[in-house]
């Protein structure tokens, strides 16, 4: 029989709840701060109060009934002895109507609003008036369906008394940012959670008190010291070191040198300068982490191949993954145009291959005689053996997770090595993002684009204008050139976009019927999908209609229209991907963003800001700014978040001070006083990190 492991009593709804919010340690608890704090301190009465007022009253309840009156509702009057006032409630439960039975005193807390009638409230908070009066503000905290505030308080309140706060920031060092040393980080949890009620309560809400910045700068120090201690450790790993050798068997100069004499054009200073520091941290013995960012079209596949000839030159092996099946064969074809003819045998790995190529592909990456290998995420699974492996090249990082990263770092396990790592990324991080979310990797930027593009010109153009768009579509084909036409991706119905995308393609083979149109979509076998793909980027297709925003880095240099249906579903960044499919030749291109305001008079304020910015601006740095703005770093960071834990107090923008003092004190404080540096970790990050585990 097997032995049955006794199973743990289940949790109670706000047990759940608190797991939800990752609330296990008193530390978490007591780092769980207040959104905002009500008055309940005072009681006012009646008289005394003014129409709009946001008070507490106190009285007896004289009456009590369920009215049906248009909408079925509860109503109540309280008595306080100075006047009276109805409760009106249009939701409630039984128990709440016990609690307003006749006779009983309560507290209501709302806002009163003087009528034809009398005075009211809508909807109070109701409270027992069986006790004294709070001495201080009520904190109200954030929380979940199952886990009532009163709750949330009482176990709050327990874990302060529990928790380790022994400061670990040395008072000399919080003077340095104008911080109160004279308040530890005791004093400064307690004043947050339980404030005097003469505190200026909107110096909390706008966390602008000391004892927030406080907070803050305990947060991001938190935040910089465990990037800084990845960054250590990964100092301490060791790597191949990657050196083009000059004595080449052949007498040829090195392969880097090939590739580039090869190359049909000379690199841009941006591409010579990242190729340099990408060279620079090849040739350490520790593992390269190096983000490399440039807008889109600004040349980033090629200062991939050098890195990859540099390590393929020094004997090793090299991978390339990207997202999708399509990215990886167009970075596939390019990479195999300019190394194969330098002698550089190349796989390729995917998971829709035949199980026979995919065996031979294997034999030729474990064998070592493939010395380049790109693919998707069919690379990084534990069947893919490498022979030596030693640079490994992501494309688009943001789409893959920390996991993905790591199981690539474990691709190489002789004597304790790992590989080095080049991430790359269209969409580039804003400075204040680098600094904090990105600090345990190195960046390189690409800040400038190849030269001969002429800009793309932005339209926002209203859907009933549909028609003169299609016109402009037949003015390219006419001369020579292609179009894309993009339909929103609804995630949550894919039948839907396909509808959407499937219209469009029936209405652009009507009204151009002498043009080939295609129809790529995200649910289309992938085989599918590249037929349609080789027929637009040999020029026989005039149109592609896609869902499939996926396949961001296409390069087709004769499209020079891209028209985005439904413009105002999209995210900014996407929008600007999208538009770098085109201007990528000479010609002059355009992007037409077709918004449709739906049932709605206008388009909603982030819709419009959104694209507006598109049109005001080219600048993918400016772009991913106020994207951030927008948005906001939890989405903007994507799959990166899963493996950092956001923050949740400081503001990157507002608190680019207190970012700047965490960023100094993190590398004195893991030097002088590791100890407390690792206490200060784990208080900040250690429940989140073994809840991301769990
Ligand atoms: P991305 O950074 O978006 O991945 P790509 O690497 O696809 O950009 O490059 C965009 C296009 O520009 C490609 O056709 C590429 O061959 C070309 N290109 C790259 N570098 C240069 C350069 N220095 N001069 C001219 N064209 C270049
Ligand atoms: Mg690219």
């Amino acid at each position: 029989m097997p032995e049955s492991t006794p199973s743990a009593p289940p949790l109670s709804a706000p047990q759940k709840g608190l797991r939800k919010l990752g609330l296990l340690r008193p530390i978490d608890l007591a780092l769980h701060l207040p959104l905002r704090y009500e008055d309940e301190t005072r009681v006012v009465r009646l008289v005394d109060v003014r129409d709009g007022d946001l008070a507490q009253i106190e009285g007896v309840v004289s009456a009590c009934e369920v009215v049906q009156r248009g909408q079925r509702q509860l109503l109540v009057t309280l008595d306080d002895g100075s006047d009276t006032c109805t409760l009106r409630f249009f939701s409630f439960y039984p128990s709440q109507q016990k609690a307003l039975a006749v006779g009983k005193r309560v507290r209501a807390r709302g806002e009163i609003r003087g009528g034809f009638l009398g005075r009211q409230m809508m909807h109070p908070t109701i409270k027992a008036a069986d006790g004294p009066l709070p001495k201080g503000l009520t904190p109200i905290y954030p929380t979940v369906a199952g886990l009532p505030q009163a709750y949330l308080r009482r176990v709050v309140q327990g874990a302060l008394g529990q928790a380790e706060l022994a400061d670990t920031v040395a008072p000399e060092h919080l003077a340095g940012i104008g911080l109160q040393p004279a308040w530890t980080l005791r004093q400064t949890l307690l004043f947050l959670h339980n404030p005097a009620p003469d505190v200026a309560l909107a110096t909390l809400e706008d966390h602008s008190h000391p004892a927030w910045q406080r907070l803050k700068a305990e947060e991001l120090l938190a935040q910089q010291l465990s990037q800084l201690q990845a960054r250590r450790a990964r100092a301490d790993l060791r790597a191949p070191v990657l050196k083009t050798s000059p004595l080449q068997a052949k007498g040829d100069p090195p392969l880097p040198e090939r590739l580039l004499a090869a190359l049909p054009f000379a690199l841009t200073a941006a591409q010579r300068r990242v190729s340099e520091e990408i060279a620079r941290d090849l040739a350490l013995a520790a593992p390269m982490h190096r983000l490399l960012q440039g807008d889109v079209g600004s040349g980033k596949t090629v200062v991939a191949a050098l890195a990859g000839a540099i390590c393929i030159d020094a004997g090793w092996q090299c991978a390339l993954m990207a997202p999708t099946e399509i990215l990886a064969e167009q970075h596939f074809r390019k990479l195999i145009g300019w190394l194969e003819p330098l002698g550089v045998k190349t796989a390729w790995l995917t998971g829709s291959q035949k199980a026979k190529e995919r065996r031979a592909m294997l034999a030729l990456i474990a064998s070592g005689e493939a010395a380049l290998v790109v693919g998707t995420h069919a690379i990084i699974q534990d069947r893919v053996e490498f022979r030596n492996l030693a640079l490994a090249i992501v494309d688009e990082q943001h789409r893959f997770g920390v996991a993905q990263r790591l199981a690539l770092r474990s691709k190489l396990n002789e004597g304790r090595q790992e590989p080095h790592l080049l991430m790359m990324t269209a969409t580039p991080i804003p400075r204040t993002l680098a600094m904090s979310y990105y600090a345990d990797l190195d960046v390189s930027t690409i800040d400038q684009l190849p030269p001969g593009r002429t800009p793309v010109v932005t339209r926002v153009v209203s859907d009933a204008r549909r028609d003169e768009v299609i016109e402009r579509i037949r003015a390219q084909i006419v001369q020579g050139r292609q179009a894309y036409w993009v339909c929103p991706l609804i995630e949550e119905s894919e039948a839907l976009d396909l509808v959407n995308a499937t219209q469009t393609h029936a209405q652009l083979s009507a009204a151009l019927p002498s043009v080939m149109i295609g129809l790529l979509h995200s649910r289309m076998p992938v085989a599918e999908k590249k037929a349609v793909m080789a027929l637009f980027a040999n020029g026989q297709m005039g149109v592609l209609v896609s869902t499939t925003v996926i396949e961001v880095g296409v390069d087709v240099a004769n499209a020079s229209l891209m028209v985005i249906e439904h413009a105002e579903r999209f995210g900014l960044s996407q929008l600007h991907q999208l538009r770098g499919r085109v201007g990528r030749g000479a010609a002059a291109s355009a992007c037409v963003l077709l918004f449709s305001t739906g049932d709605g008079p206008r388009l909603g304020e982030a819709a419009r800001e959104r694209l507006k910015a598109m049109v005001q601006t080219h600048d993918g740095f400016e772009i991913a700014r106020r994207d951030l703005e927008i948005r906001g770093p939890g989405e903007f960071l994507g799959a990166r978040q899963s493996g950092a834990a956001l923050l949740r107090f400081a503001d990157l923008a507002a608190d680019s001070a207190l970012l700047a003092w965490a960023r100094r004190l993190a590398p004195l404080l893991l030097d002088r006083h590791p100890l407390q540096a690792q206490q200060h970790i784990t208080r900040w990050l250690g429940g989140k990190l073994e809840y991301l585990k769990a």
